[in-house]
């Protein structure tokens, strides 16, 4: 005689999921966690996850990480795009102070085409490039956390936004003088800046 065996719905606790590295995470088990829906992710600082998420998912995919989420404000899109981009040029910039210097690079240039003057000062002065790419990128930090003209990470005025081209154009320089004077340092940098082939203004 065999008995039936019926599974009765057992009810488990779901336990929030929590994405964080903890104290002690070895570097390889660094953000190994499930993904997580653009939809799903209700914290004020979902698109700066969103983007990230993306990033680790695949640097390359460009277009991907580039392409906001349906009904996304663009205007929070691309100040969370230039935060991004200012945080992994500060690691590049590191690298740089290496090799760059104000006697190899006495002016900011990209190519030989143009001198680029720094905006950090009273009046624009020729900053020698390592000068130039750690004002700017103060500047661009101070911009990006002032309160004043970014007070949230959700909804950003038009007048705030509109400030962001200057400073995209300007910390992308610093992109450019690395990639035509430095590129060894460039191609070295791991993991490989996500921005290495597109201005998220372009
Ligand atoms: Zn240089
Ligand atoms: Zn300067």
């Amino acid at each position: 005689m065999t008995s039936a065996v019926t599974s009765l719905p057992v009810e488990v606790e779901k336990k929030p999921f929590k994405r964080t590295n903890r104290p002690g995470t070895k570097a390889v088990d660094f953000y190994k966690w499930p993904e997580e829906a653009f939809e799903d992710m209700d914290s004020t600082l979902a698109v700066q996850q969103y983007i990230q998420q993306l990033i680790r998912k695949d640097p390359s995919a460009i277009d991907d990480i580039l392409t906001p989420p349906d009904s996304q404000d663009e205007g929070v899109w691309k100040y969370e795009h230039l935060r991004q981009f200012c945080m992994e040029l500060n690691a590049i910039a590191v690298r740089l102070q290496a090799e760059c210097n104000a006697e190899t690079c006495s002016q900011m240039t990209a190519t030989e085409q143009w001198i680029f003057l720094c905006a950090a000062h009273k009046t624009p002065k020729e900053c020698p490039a390592i000068d130039y790419t750690r004002h700017t990128l103060d500047g661009a930090a101070c911009l990006l956390n002032s309160y004043k003209y970014f007070p949230s990470r959700v909804s950003i005025k038009e007048s705030s936004v509109g400030k962001l081209g200057s400073v995209c154009r300007r910390v992308y320089r610093i992109f450019s003088h690395a990639y035509f004077h430095h590129r060894s340092v460039l191609m070295k940098s791991s993991p490989k800046p996500t921005y290495a082939s597109v201005s998220p203004f372009s």
